[in-house]
């Protein structure tokens, strides 16, 4: 059987384009693959970040992703920083990584420019993600272009690592999702619906009420002429929504432009396709937020049964590498 791994950072908000884009794929899992879903919280410390804050959307990751259908007795479900093996791994990794090789991530080098003070776990992120996927022994990680680079890097040294110490490691291969599937931003359509850069109103939430969420909808930039074509390049506004509709409702957005006499037709559809897809979540959300221990005892469980796999690789990639059994 083959293991994904998908891992969400609490750095923001959860929203309809990783519902679509990665949290469904994992739902609706066909049976050919297995896996691992967890709540990245180390990640969220590379950047600025209030402690509060992070602890706060863990556990609200880890009840929109319960919420949403991720199964526990099916899915390996667990938050990084429970299973220190994460962290154990990575320290062996960086002993595998090269700086040069961490330093030309193309990530770094954008999210460096914005910050006064860069965290050497900015940089040594990557190597983290390498260890988040190799613990596991993921065969595929599902990611979007701007995290393809790190898989790669996770591929080169596991590679390496197998070569120098003996085999090890999986070699973890990055899976794209179609074109298409990627949700943007309603009021700016040509950037991508993100957890930590859009606004409010650019952002469907998951745990946006059905009020809000057609109000979003209603309101989300247009773009010039009034016919309901599909044209990412040239009507970004239009293409999105008419993409938010097919991934709504499993259906093709070029054929859906042709039932369409005006944007705001097609905004009203576009509203009712996404409350009725959230609804059902927002619900079991609303159910799962008033027992937050039955939550967090899920988490525990996850944790246990991660460790028993995650410590097992780690005490043989340590024998590997020259340490001494203890
Ligand atoms: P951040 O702003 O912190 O990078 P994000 O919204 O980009 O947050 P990630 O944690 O980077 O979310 O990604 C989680 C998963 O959601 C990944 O599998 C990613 O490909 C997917 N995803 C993120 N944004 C979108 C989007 N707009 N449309 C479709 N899939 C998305
Ligand atoms: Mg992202």
């Amino acid at each position: 059987m083959t293991r994904r791994i998908s891992g969400f950072t609490p750095s923001g908000v959860l929203h309809l384009g990783n519902y679509l884009g990665a949290i469904r794929p994992i739902v609706d899992g066909t049976g050919h693959t297995d896996t691992v879903v967890f709540i990245s919280d180390l990640h969220a410390l590379t950047l600025d970040h209030d402690p509060a804050l992070v602890r706060e959307r863990t556990l609200e990751f880890a009840t929109l992703l319960l919420a949403a259908g991720a199964d526990p007795d099916r899915h390996l479900f667990l938050v990084q920083s429970h299973v220190p093996e994460h962290a154990e791994l990575h320290y062996l990794l960086e002993c595998t990584t090269g700086y040069g090789e961490a330093q030309r991530m193309i990530q770094f080098k954008e999210k460096s420019r914005r910050q006064e003070q860069i965290r050497m776990s900015l940089l040594t992120y990557p190597i983290l993600m390498a260890a988040d996927i190799l613990l596991y022994d993921a065969d595929e990680v599902p990611v979007g272009d701007d995290q393809s680079q790190h898989v790669e890097l996770a591929r080169d040294v596991a590679y390496r690592f197998n070569t120098r110490y003996g085999q090890t490691f999986t070699v973890p291969r990055a899976v794209h999702p179609p074109v298409g599937a990627r949700i943007m931003d309603l009021t700016a359509p040509t950037t991508k619906m993100s957890k930590s850069a859009s606004s409010v109103a650019g952002s469907l939430r998951l745990a946006d009420d059905p009020d809000t969420l057609r109000r979003k909808v209603m309101r989300a930039v247009t773009d010039d002429g009034r016919d309901v074509v599909y044209d990412p390049d040239r009507r970004p506004g239009v293409a999105n929504l008419l993409d938010i509709l097919a991934g709504c409702t499993g259906t093709d957005p070029v054929g859906l432009a042709t039932g369409f006499d005006s944007y705001g037709q097609l905004k009203r559809a576009v509203a009712d396709a996404v409350v009725e897809t959230l609804g059902p979540l927002r619900k079991r959300y609303l159910e799962l937020s008033d027992d937050p221990a039955h939550v967090r005892g899920v988490l525990r469980t996850g944790a246990a049964r991660a460790r028993e796999i995650a410590q097992r690789k780690v005490r043989t990639a340590k024998q590997a590498i020259g340490l001494l059994p203890a």
